[in-house]
């Protein structure tokens, strides 16, 4: 037994040895250099685990394919939430004196005719649905109602939520 413990330790020191860590250009790395690469690491892995949640939920709302089980779960709970933020920002428009535009998400003033960020032209009321077969004049920028709110527009505007 004692034997045994004797070359467990011997082997350990061994592979202590011989595993020294060194970074790309050869540079010994202390522990603490270690640690702050894992650390690094794993950040670089959570931006990528967010990314494919994001693409994950963009696919399954463009109907890409059919989430099921836990997929189908969350990607309910994020419309959801994206649901309440929306009205969040409704809220926070209307507290503000502000509109938003259709087309982009971008806070905006009442009296402005075109989005200053997107250049989106801004209607007046929201115009009822043409009807079927009822030509409208083109436009410059057309609102796509159903693009008005991405994840990445939420991310441009976090500073205004909180
Ligand atoms: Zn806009």
């Amino acid at each position: 037994m004692a034997e045994n413990n004797f070359f467990d330790a011997l082997g350990e020191k061994l592979s202590k040895a011989t595993h020294t860590a060194v970074d790309k250009t050869g540079v010994f790395l202390s522990s603490t250099r270690i640690s702050a690469q894992i650390a690094g690491e794993q950040r670089e892995m959570e931006k990528l685990y967010q990314k494919l949640g994001e693409t994950v939920y963009r696919m399954a709302e463009e109907g890409q394919f059919t989430p099921d089980g836990e997929v189908a779960r969350l990607v309910l709970k994020i419309r959801n939430r994206l649901q309440v933020v929306q009205n969040y920002r409704k809220d926070l428009a209307g507290v503000k004196n502000q509109n938003i535009c259709p087309h982009c998400g971008n806070f905006i003033d009442q009296q402005a005719v075109y989005c200053p960020k997107c250049g989106a032209e801004i209607p007046v009321t929201v115009p009822a649905k043409p009807k079927p077969g009822e030509k409208k004049a083109p436009v410059d920028a057309e609102i796509e109602i159903e693009e008005a709110v991405s994840l990445d527009d939420f991310a441009d505007e976090q500073g205004d939520l909180t």
